[in-house]
C-alpha cells in the first residue's frame, strides 16, 4: 500500500544528510559545562502527565505550586475526577489558564480510567516506545513533548522531548532541517540521537538554550560549539 506521506513531509521527518556537527562532539563539549547528569525519576508516571500538563505556558515553579496545591486539597486522581472542575480549577490557579487546564486535567484522568481500568500509567514501560508514544498522544489534550517527557521523566524509556529550547538549539545548530516544528522534530531526533544518550543530551540541549544560546542574543562567543555550529557565524557579525 503506498505511503500516504507526501515528500515534502518525509523531508521534514528525516535529519539533514550531514550534520554540521555530530551528537557525539555536542555531549564530548557540553558535559563538562552542564554534567554529569543522572536520571532520576521525579514523579510516578501518572503524577508526571498532569505535572506537565500543568507546566504549559508557565514557569515550572508555578506548576510545582499548582500541583502541589491540587494534592493537597484533593489527594487522589479518583476524587479530582469527582470534584466539581471550579473546584480543581481553584486549587491549580496558581499556574494560570485554570480553567482550561482543570478541564483537561479531569478529560485525561476519565480517559485512563476509562480505558485501562486504574488510574496508573507504569504499565507503559512494558510496552514499545512507539506504543506508549500512541497511548498518551491518544489522550485528550496530550502532545508529543508531554508524552515524552512523562516517558523520559518517570519511565526511563528512550523518548527525547523537545521544548522550545532544544527546538531553537537544534535548529541552530542543524541537526533538524529549517521549517521542522517542534512535533516532528521529536522523530527526527529520535533517528539521530541513540537511545542510551537521549536522557542526557535533551538536558544537555535544554540547559545549553537556557544558559548560552539564549532566544535573543546567543552568547557564541562562550559557546564551545561555535566552531562547527552553522548559525555562530551570523549571531557574532551581528551580536
Ligand atoms: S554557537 Fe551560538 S548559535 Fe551555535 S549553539 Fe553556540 S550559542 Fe547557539
Amino acid at each position: 500500500m503506498p505511503s500516504r506521506i507526501s515528500a515534502a513531509r518525509r523531508r521534514k521527518l528525516s535529519p539533514p544528510r550531514r550534520l554540521p556537527v555530530s551528537v557525539e562532539h555536542i555531549i564530548d563539549k557540553l558535559t563538562p559545562l552542564y554534567g554529569p547528569i543522572e536520571w532520576k525519576p521525579r514523579y510516578n508516571a501518572l503524577d508526571e502527565l498532569i505535572f506537565t500538563v500543568l507546566t504549559q505556558h508557565t514557569s515550572d515553579l508555578n506548576a510545582e505550586r499548582a500541583f502541589d496545591e491540587l494534592r493537597r486539597r484533593i489527594p487522589s486522581w479518583a476524587q479530582v475526577i469527582e470534584a466539581d472542575t471550579e473546584q480543581v480549577a481553584k486549587a491549580i490557579q496558581s499556574g494560570g489558564l485554570a480553567n482550561q487546564k482543570s478541564v483537561r486535567i479531569q478529560a485525561i484522568l476519565r480517559e485512563i480510567l476509562a480505558r485501562h481500568g486504574h488510574l496508573e500509567l507504569e504499565f507503559l514501560k512494558d510496552l514499545e516506545l512507539d506504543e506508549a508514544r500512541a497511548w498518551l498522544t491518544d489522550l485528550p489534550g496530550v502532545g508529543p513533548k508531554t508524552a515524552a517527557v512523562v516517558m523520559a521523566f518517570s519511565l526511563g524509556m528512550p523518548a527525547m522531548p523537545v521544548d522550545t529550547h532544544i527546538h531553537r538549539v537544534s535548529g541552530r545548530l542543524g541537526l533538524i532541517r529549517e521549517g521542522t516544528s517542534a512535533d516532528d522534530a521529536h522523530i527526527v531526533m529520535e533517528k539521530i540521537v541513540a537511545p542510551d544518550d537521549r536522557f542526557n543530551f535533551h538536558m544537555l540541549l535544554i540547559t545549553h538554550g537556557r544558559q548560552l544560546c539564549k532566544a535573543r542574543r546567543p552568547r557564541c562567543g562562550d559557546c564551545p560549539l561555535a566552531e562547527l555550529c552553522p548559525s555562530a557565524a551570523e549571531f557574532l557579525a551581528t551580536g
